[in-house]
C-alpha cells in the first residue's frame, strides 16, 4: 500500500461500464484511456469486426469454437450472448492488473455486470446513457455500421436493460464527451476513498498508535 494525497491506494478498482447501445460508451472509454491511467479489459467476441476495429485492441475476434474453449477452460471472468453473438472478459489480465494496483475498465453488458457484482461486490458499476431516447436512436442509426434490423434489435434491448440499469451504482448522461469523461474520471477516483478500499489503513493507523503509546509509558 502506498500513501497518496487524500487516500491510500491498494489494489486496483474494478470498474464496470455499461450502457444502452449507441450511448457512446466506446468513445467515452477511448477518451478515458487516452487521458488517464487505466487498464482496459479487451473482451473476446464472436461478433465480426466493424470497419476500423482492430483485433487484440478493440476485441479479440474469435470463432464460436474458440469461445467455447475459453468457457471450458474457465478462462473468462464472465460471458454472455448479446443479440446473437458471444462476448466475454478474459480473466487473467484483469486479475493481474488489479493485483498491480491498476484500475481496470470493463465495458460489458448488464448480464456480465450482474455476474461481476456477484463475484466482486466491491466493483463499481456505472451505467451510461444518451440525453434522450431520440438522441440514442439517431446516434445508433447514424453510425451506419449495422443493418436497420440490428439497430431495431439493439434499441429494443435497451428497454429490457432498464431494470438492470437501476441496480447500478451510478448513472451518467453522456451529452458532452469532454465533460462526461472528466466526470467519469473524478467519479472513479473518488471510489478510492471508499472504506472498503482503505480498511487496512485504519488497522495500520491503530497499530502505529498503540506502539506510540507503548513507547511513551
Ligand atoms: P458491441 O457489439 O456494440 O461492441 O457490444 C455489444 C454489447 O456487448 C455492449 O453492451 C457491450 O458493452 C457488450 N460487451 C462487450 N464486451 C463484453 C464482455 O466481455 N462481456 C459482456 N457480458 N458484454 C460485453
Amino acid at each position: 500500500m502506498s500513501k497518496h494525497t487524500g487516500f491510500v491506494k491498494g489494489k486496483g478498482l474494478l470498474v464496470v461500464l455499461s450502457g444502452f447501445s449507441g450511448a457512446g460508451k466506446s468513445t467515452l472509454t477511448k477518451k478515458l484511456l487516452a487521458e488517464y491511467d487505466y487498464a482496459y479489459s479487451v473482451s473476446a467476441t464472436t461478433r465480426k469486426p466493424r470497419e476500423g476495429e482492430v483485433d487484440g485492441k478493440d476485441y479479440y475476434f474469435v470463432d464460436r469454437e474458440t469461445f467455447e474453449k475459453l468457457i471450458a477452460e474457465d478462462a473468462l471472468l464472465e460471458y454472455n450472448e448479446y443479440v446473437g453473438n458471444f462476448y466475454g472478459t478474459p480473466k487473467e489480465p484483469v486479475l493481474g492488473n488489479l493485483e498491480n494496483g491498476k484500475d481496470v475498465i470493463l465495458e460489458i453488458d448488464v448480464n456480465g455486470a450482474r455476474q461481476i457484482r456477484k463475484q466482486y461486490p466491491e466493483a463499481v458499476l456505472i451505467f451510461v446513457t444518451a440525453p434522450s431516447a431520440r438522441e440514442l436512436a439517431e446516434r445508433l442509426s447514424g453510425r451506419g455500421t449495422e443493418s436497420v434490423d440490428v439497430v431495431i434489435k439493439r434499441l429494443t434491448q435497451s428497454i429490457k436493460e432498464k431494470d438492470d440499469a437501476l441496480s447500478y451504482d451510478y448513472l451518467i448522461i453522456n451529452d458532452d464527451l469532454e465533460e462526461t469523461a472528466k466526470h467519469l474520471n473524478s467519479l472513479i477516483q473518488d471510489q478510492h476513498m471508499r472504506l472498503s478500499q482503505q480498511g487496512k489503513y485504519l488497522d495500520d493507523f491503530v497499530k502505529e498508535m498503540k506502539d506510540l503509546l507503548a513507547s511513551l509509558k
